[in-house]
């Protein structure tokens, strides 16, 4: 017997890497008119790397307070957090740091007690100490992402740190800006220089920055209201889940540490080749053009 349409795409879909929760999200792929992407690790790889490190006033050793922060990141989940905590490594300092209190803040970063110091680890632009607001931008201006190390509610460290391009970005991006529909849209936590950058170099000139996950869901409600579009968000992290979660359809990227996204998708990306994104989408269309 011959599968029906919708679940023999389905089957198609999962071999090439891409698993369709159900029938009925299947059939919501067809419906899609925008696909709205998040920016780190989804457009981006997800491992980022540490490239400057600038001390705040006077710091006696830079390196001592990048054990620090990275001690506050050891149970951080985010590509960031794993960023600085791979650019410690190779000190047994950070290791011997007692980490009390830990809690990661979606969308701003993360708060421990660090060998009973407070330490703080987040956007420079939304610290509420204040930090000197040139040096920020000098670091953001690279298309860096700019975090701010706050110790005792000093002010000590800028981390600058910069995230690589997932090789099939830009091709999903085109093909996704070909297909009927509206062109693809970039709604990400992070500045606005930074957000720029990705945004150009995959070919997305709908850039929306500094999102806290809420605003994330406002953008969206936004997007789908002008005009009825339905639209897929495409993510990857904790602060992405009210999106994916108020989007028409959700698109998981499948990487580790990725369980809430997980179940709050109706698409799972196994394979994080973005390039599977238009195809589905198409397939999804054609099978629906067979049912009716
Ligand atoms: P995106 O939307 O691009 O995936 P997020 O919403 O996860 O980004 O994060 C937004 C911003 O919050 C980051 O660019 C960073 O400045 C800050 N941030 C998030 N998590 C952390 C962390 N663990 N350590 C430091 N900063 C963080
Ligand atoms: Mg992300």
């Amino acid at each position: 017997a011959t599968m029906p349409p919708l679940l023999s795409a389905m089957s198609t879909a999962g071999r090439n890497g891409v698993l369709v929760k159900s029938a009925v999200a299947m059939e919501k792929l067809a419906d899609v008119d925008q696909v709205a992407f998040d920016k780190t690790g989804t457009l981006t790889t997800g491992t980022p790397s540490v490239t400057g490190v600038v001390p705040i006033g006077e710091v006696e050793s830079v390196d001592a307070m990048l054990q620090i922060a990275a001690a506050a990141e050891r149970g951080s989940e985010h590509p960031i957090g794993r960023a600085i905590v791979r650019a410690a490594a190779g000190s047994e300092e950070s290791d011997r740091l007692r980490v009390e209190h830990f809690r990661a803040v979606p969308g701003r970063g993360v708060q421990a007690l660090v060998d009973g110091r407070r330490v703080e680890v987040i956007t420079a632009s939304r610290s509420e100490v204040a930090i000197d607001a040139g040096l920020v931008a000098e670091v953001e201006t690279g298309g860096a992402t700019a975090v701010a190390v706050i110790v005792d509610d000093r002010p000590r460290l800028l981390i600058a740190i910069h995230d690589h391009l997932r090789p099939g970005a830009a091709a999903s991006v085109g093909a996704l800006a070909r297909l009927d529909g509206r062109a693809p849209v970039l709604v990400t936590g992070d500045n606005a220089a930074a957000a720029r950058q990705v945004g150009d170099e995959v070919g997305i000139t709908d850039v929306r920055s500094g999102l806290l996950p809420h605003e994330k869901v406002s953008a969206i409600t936004q997007l789908r209201e002008r005009a009825g579009a339905r639209i897929a968000v495409v993510g990857d992290g904790v602060n992405d889940a009210p999106a994916l979660a108020a989007a028409d359809v959700g698109v998981a990227m499948g990487g580790i540490g990725a369980d809430l996204t997980l179940e709050t998708s109706d698409v799972v990306m196994v394979r994080d080749d973005l390039s599977a994104i238009p195809a589905v989408l198409r397939l999804a269309r054609r099978a629906r053009r067979i049912v009716i």
